[in-house]
């Protein structure tokens, strides 16, 4: 069972909650899917029981079509946010990466008939995350980069200034509706370049410009 991790490899003594993710939150990844740019942030959630490591192997269905990969910066909360938590961000206890699999074709034809997505969006291991670096308020404020490679090739670079709706606004938009619990995370969205993932791809996050790099590889299963 998926457990969070610290990077240092030290215990992490928080359970594992829900995930909340942001939808549409960078202009371009808006465009290239032929979407609306929102006016407030477009919140789904995975369950529990969709989270999976990043590592050493992820997995996709045969019989389920096209899993687009969305890599994101992923918040893990350390403390509980309410609606009227002031400074939410001093509550973020670290920062990881993620990726968002996306069932696309699926989550296509339920979009056009007005149906809810989940079965395209948490699905079990639809929501693969790397281990966790501790992260200040400070750290989250002056801006965050990561990049995903697909077979060594950059397939998307984000930086959470480049975000629509920046981490402080979407912790206040989530709280409105979720208490945001410890051990509960925040997947902030994804930047453009989005794709498919195929049996026996290598994988790579980087976050920020430093070594901390995680890999991955795609594996089928029936
Ligand atoms: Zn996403």
């Amino acid at each position: 069972m998926y457990q969070h991790k610290w990077i240092s490899e030290a215990t992490m003594n928080l359970p594992v909650g829900k995930a909340v993710c942001v939808g549409r939150n960078y202009v371009a990844h808006a465009k290239e899917l032929n979407n609306p740019v929102p006016s407030r942030p477009l919140l789904f959630m995975k369950p529990a029981s969709a989270l999976c490591e990043f590592g050493p192997d992820i997995f996709i269905h045969s019989k389920r079509g096209a899993h687009h990969y969305e890599a994101e910066l992923v918040l893990l909360v350390g403390s509980t946010i309410h609606c009227d938590s002031t400074e939410p961000l001093r509550h973020i206890a670290g920062v990881g990466l993620g990726l968002d699999l996306t069932l696309r074709e699926l989550q296509a034809q339920l979009k056009q008939k007005g149906h809810p997505w989940e079965v395209a969006k948490a699905f079990d291991g639809s929501g693969c995350i790397t281990p966790f670096i501790p992260v200040t308020q400070e750290q989250l404020h002056a801006g965050l980069t990561y990049r995903f490679w697909q077979n060594g090739t950059l397939r998307q670079q984000g930086n959470s200034e480049h975000m629509i709706f920046n981490l402080e606004m979407l912790l206040k938009a989530i709280t409105q509706f979720f208490t945001l619990h410890p051990g509960d995370i925040v997947m902030t969205g994804t930047p453009e370049g989005v794709g498919p993932l195929n049996v026996g791809d290598q994988l790579k996050l980087q976050l920020g410009e430093s070594a901390t790099v995680f890999h991955s590889k795609v594996v089928k299963q029936v």
